[in-house]
């Protein structure tokens, strides 16, 4: 390959910002009885997914953690795995 192809392909790739699910759905305010939904957030290991993993934006970020906590407070989901 020609350094200017390579130098092509460099500009080729453009990182696309991949859109919060909760956004995409329009979610106003996650609900923290949607164990099914806050399942999708959290590790084998009963953690949060933090955020670059999550791909959720700052503003529900903040509530899905606030829901699986209280979720947890609950007894809906674990706190740890073990
Ligand atoms: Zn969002």
């Amino acid at each position: 390959m020609s350094e200017k192809e390579k130098m092509d392909r460099g500009h080729m790739r453009r990182p696309k910002r991949k859109a919060c699910a909760f956004c995409v759905d329009k979610v106003e305010h996650i609900d923290y009885k949607d164990v099914a939904k806050l399942r999708r957030y959290v590790t084998e290991r009963a953690k949060i997914l933090p955020r670059r993993i999550s791909g959720c934006c700052a503003k529900h970020q903040r509530q899905l953690t606030v829901a699986i906590k209280r979720a947890r407070y609950i007894a809906l989901l674990p706190y740890s795995a073990d």
